[in-house]
């Protein structure tokens, strides 16, 4: 699979002659969502190089390109036929993160004479057969607890059973603004010139449905060590800064909007690196500083390694297939059409569905607190929004992005991830952000047509979900202004909200 591409597999420890790798470009793949171009160049280019790699490192290797695959309708028509082919006695394959993959691998049907194995990937830090336990089924579960078990049990940013510099977390010290001295100093980001045309050609020729934009020139990593080369200068140039400006947002980047980001996502989830990999560079450059690296940082940094990437993954195992259902809020409205185009007059979804499709890539804040936030006040369909964040991110993947988009940003699932919609007004997009000084809409404003469209869709999503949040103590704060207002004024604010919701595709 794309996102197999582990060469420290034991798998590959030794080559064998009576084994055959097989690595395949399907149309299933590029066809069940429609996909960011930049995505699928990348998939198929890492695939292309590892198969290279392994096959140098004296393995057996079949790579089959679109060309090969098009008689084929799926996955397990083409394993049949090879299994044929070739005169297999067994077939095996490493464990799909995604739970489409691995139903599929499972149960199709394969000639009585052929064993069936399946391997893990060895890539997570949570062993698959504790995600059960950890992570029991239909069962909110906090990530801040499950991250500090993990800290403890792999003794990462620990000293004894106390959390190094006393405490778990620096959420606090993590939520800087840029000034026009920080925006000078972001460095740019380290990219690359992967030749793509013959892949681009491909998928021309093939007529596969994309998204986005693509230079015969790919900037993402995709061989091991591009991946090592960005995990290196991420270390060297970019977390220093990391945990300062993790939050903030800018039209003006000169890295295109990954600022301190690390950019690390693809080369994570195609498993050209390891997750402690990345973790152990990490300590390693914090050890190395003695000091000098901030601390606010380093766990920022390990908290989504450690944290968020591998509870994303036990609450997906643990949900599906009905987490991919769930609609908890009734959401139902279609995705105005500018979340493909990223015409709109509002600045902020301007900028972060703009960078996507130009780049593949937005960071956490953009897509939890412009896209995902717009979605949620304006209560967009799940299914809507779930596709469009599977399509549009280099990184995407369904294990990862469901539980992120349904869950965390969408409250879809009814809180097993969030204690609390991540829903906020225009005045938190312009705190962290210089998206709205730039925009046609006033930020301050709550009706009229120059209003900032985030405000009153913010009070009305408070307003219409009263009987689920009200009595939140984690939502007391904004139920308390809301009550607090003259009911003129909340009238006025509803009906301003009524006719946006009723004109999305305007806005
Ligand atoms: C609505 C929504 C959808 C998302 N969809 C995806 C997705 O399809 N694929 C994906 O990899 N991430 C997804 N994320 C998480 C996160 O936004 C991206 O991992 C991150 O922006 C990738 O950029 P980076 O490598 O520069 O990350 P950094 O900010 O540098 O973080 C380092 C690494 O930590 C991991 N990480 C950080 N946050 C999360 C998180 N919430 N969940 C899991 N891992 C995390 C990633 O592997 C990331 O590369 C989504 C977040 C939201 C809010
Ligand atoms: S004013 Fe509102 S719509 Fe415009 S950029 Fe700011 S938050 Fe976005």
């Amino acid at each position: 699979m794309g996102d197999q591409l582990n060469a420290h597999h034991s798998w590959f420890k030794i080559p064998t002659t009576d084994t055959l790798y097989v690595i395949a470009e399907l149309r299933q793949e590029t066809d069940y969502v429609v996909h960011h171009v930049q995505k699928v160049c990348a998939f198929f280019l890492a695939m292309r190089h590892f198969a290279e790699a392994i096959q140098k490192a004296g393995h057996q290797v079949c790579y089959l390109t679109l060309d090969d695959t098009q008689t084929y309708d799926n996955l397990p028509a083409l394993i049949c036929d090879l299994v044929k082919r070739h005169g297999c006695n067994a077939f095996e394959y490493q464990r799909p993160d995604e739970y489409r993959l691995l139903e599929q691998l499972r149960h199709f049907s394969l000639p009585a004479h052929v064993t069936r194995t399946e391997t893990d990937t060895e890539h997570f830090l949570l062993p698959f057969d504790e995600i059960t336990r950890a992570f029991p089924k239909g069962r909110a579960i906090r990530m801040e607890m499950f991250y500090r078990r993990m800290r403890k049990r792999f003794d990462i940013l620990m000293e004894g059973d106390q959390p190094e510099g006393g405490r778990w977390n620096y959420d606090n010290e993590n939520r800087q603004a840029l000034s026009e001295d920080d925006l000078a100093a972001i460095p740019a980001p380290l990219t690359f010139g992967n030749d793509v045309s013959a892949i681009l050609d491909r998928i021309r020729r093939h007529g596969i449905k994309t998204m986005g934009y693509a230079e015969p020139v790919l900037p993402w990593p995709v061989t091991r060590q591009q991946a090592k080369a960005v995990l290196q200068y991420f270390c060297e140039h970019l977390l220093p800064h990391f945990g300062a400006f993790q939050d903030a947002m800018t039209h003006r980047s000169p890295n295109k909007g990954s600022i301190y980001h690390s950019r690390l996502s693809f080369a994570l989830n195609a498993k050209l690196l390891h997750p402690s990999q990345v973790i152990h560079a990490v300590l390693a450059s914090h050890h190395a500083s003695q000091g000098e690296l901030p601390l606010a940082s380093v766990e920022g940094f390990i908290r989504q390694i450690l944290g968020w990437r591998e509870y994303v993954r036990g609450m997906y195992r643990a949900n599906m297939p009905y987490y991919a259902r769930v609609n908890h809020l009734n959401a139902v409205r279609p995705l105005p059409e500018w979340f493909w185009t990223g015409k709109t007059r509002m600045r902020c979804l301007a900028e972060a569905i703009g960078q996507s499709l130009d780049t593949a890539y937005a960071h956490h804040i953009q897509r939890l607190m412009v896209t995902g936030n717009f979605a949620l006040l304006a209560g967009l369909h799940p299914d809507e929004v779930d596709q469009w964040y599977l399509g549009i991110y280099v990184d995407a993947l369904e294990w990862v992005e469901l539980p992120n988009t349904r869950g965390m940003s969408q409250f879809a699932d009814g809180g097993l991830i969030a204690s609390k919609p991540y829903a906020a007004s225009g005045n938190y997009l312009n705190k962290m952000s210089d998206y709205c000084g730039a925009c046609q809409y006033r930020v301050r404003e709550k009706t009229g047509p120059s209003a900032c469209p985030f405000n009153s869709l913010y009070w009305h999503f408070l307003d219409r979900h009263e009987k689920r949040f009200g009595s939140n103590p984690r939502m007391a704060y904004p139920y308390a202004g809301w009550r607090r207002m003259p009911p003129s004024q909340r009238e006025a604010i509803l009906s301003h909200a009524e006719t946006l919701l009723a004109t999305l595709d305007t806005l």
